[in-house]
């Protein structure tokens, strides 16, 4: 379950949502619930700092809400991760139970022994010491027998941890990444962009930068062309930014016809030079129509580029990396804008 607290318990944060909703002038809707839920219960630590922020910057709106939604509250597939972790746990109890055996073997072996040595009185005779030769060789093969039982045990029980850890490994994968395009998805990102500027609190001196990228007019698209070409549309775009960036880069789909990059180790001008060269690329993109084969006009994307300052959050990254995107619409689209 992915809310493990009680009746009692959700009920007393249901009350102590609400003044929350209302003191903020939010919308009582279910995503400024879930935010506020884990901001109060304290099980998401990451959401109550970004959240607390904004409340002290005074910047805790519906729409700051929904970012902390995204960005914080994982939309991945907790249900199947938190059951393989489930199932690890109930092999992990299972292992710590053969070990309990195997120790319990051992203390019945010791015994044995300790019994055999108070038998060997000095004036024993062949047949008494026969007898207790006979009874430690038929205790050590017993707990022989126990021991290769419990080995093949063992063995099974790591097969199948590997098994699961692999399974473990596929789904947060899945969870992590967009189904259409390949790319990483939003919460992907999130994770990405914390664990940069972790680096950075800890000493790391690259730089980092932060490209938003949004297809233009892209409701014309599909107005014209059809959804699924539109998906076509989203696919090409995200080929061409995965095709431009290396090594630590990181490109997402950040939405539905939107995308983020995330450069390590790229000062501001590199950033922009390097969005220059993927509004190009996307701009001389070809695109065939899925019914006549023929082409259609270019497809053209905007960008806003901005640079960490070495101080703020990753939300405020976003968000001025999202205002200079949104500067590069108003200014006409199909262009670069970096983020003061
Ligand atoms: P702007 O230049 O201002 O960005 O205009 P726009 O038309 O691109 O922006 P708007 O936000 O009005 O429309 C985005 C459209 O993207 C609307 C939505 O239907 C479409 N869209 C979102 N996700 C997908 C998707 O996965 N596939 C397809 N085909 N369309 C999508
Ligand atoms: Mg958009
Ligand atoms: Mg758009």
């Amino acid at each position: 379950m992915l809310y493990k607290e009680s009746r009692d318990l959700s009920a007393e944060c249901l009350r102590m949502v609400l003044p929350i909703i209302s003191r903020n002038g939010l919308a009582a809707n279910p995503v400024n619930y879930t935010v506020c839920y884990e901001y109060v219960t304290g099980i998401n630590p990451k959401l109550k700092q970004a959240f607390d922020d904004l409340v002290s910057k005074d910047e805790l709106d519906d729409h700051a809400m929904e970012q902390l939604y995204l960005l914080h509250v994982s939309p991945c597939n907790i249900d199947h991760i938190q059951s393989v972790e489930d199932q690890m746990g109930a092999v992990l109890t299972d292992v710590s139970e053969s070990v309990r055996e195997a120790n319990n073997q051992a203390s019945f072996l010791n015994s044995s022994i300790s019994n055999c040595r108070e038998r060997l009185a000095p004036n024993i005779t062949m047949d008494e010491l026969r007898s207790v030769v006979d009874g430690l060789a038929s205790d050590t093969h017993s707990v022989k027998m126990a021991n290769e039982m419990l080995q093949s045990q063992l063995s099974a029980t790591m097969r199948e941890v590997e098994d699961l850890r692999q399974e473990l490994d596929k789904a947060r994968m899945e969870a992590l990444t967009d189904p259409l395009t390949g790319l990483i998805n939003r919460k992907g990102l999130a994770d990405a962009l914390e664990q940069a500027l972790a680096e950075y609190a800890h000493g790391s001196p690259q730089p980092i930068c932060l490209l938003m990228l949004d297809i233009d007019r892209f409701k014309n698209v599909n107005d014209n062309y059809g959804h699924l070409f539109g998906d076509k549309v989203i696919r090409m775009v995200a080929k061409t930014i995965a095709d431009n960036i290396k090594g630590k880069d990181t490109a997402a789909r950040y939405g539905g016809e939107e995308f983020a990059v995330l450069l390590r180790g790229t000062h501001l001008a590199g950033a922009e030079s390097l969005a220059e060269t993927m509004r190009l690329a996307i701009g001389r993109g070809k695109i065939k129509r899925l019914d006549t084969g023929g082409s259609i006009g270019n497809v053209t994307i905007s960008i806003g580029v901005a640079c960490h300052d070495g101080r703020e959050s990753a939300l405020d990254l976003i968000g001025r990396a999202d205002a200079a995107l949104y500067a590069s619409k108003e200014s006409g689209r199909n262009r670069v804008t970096v983020a003061p």
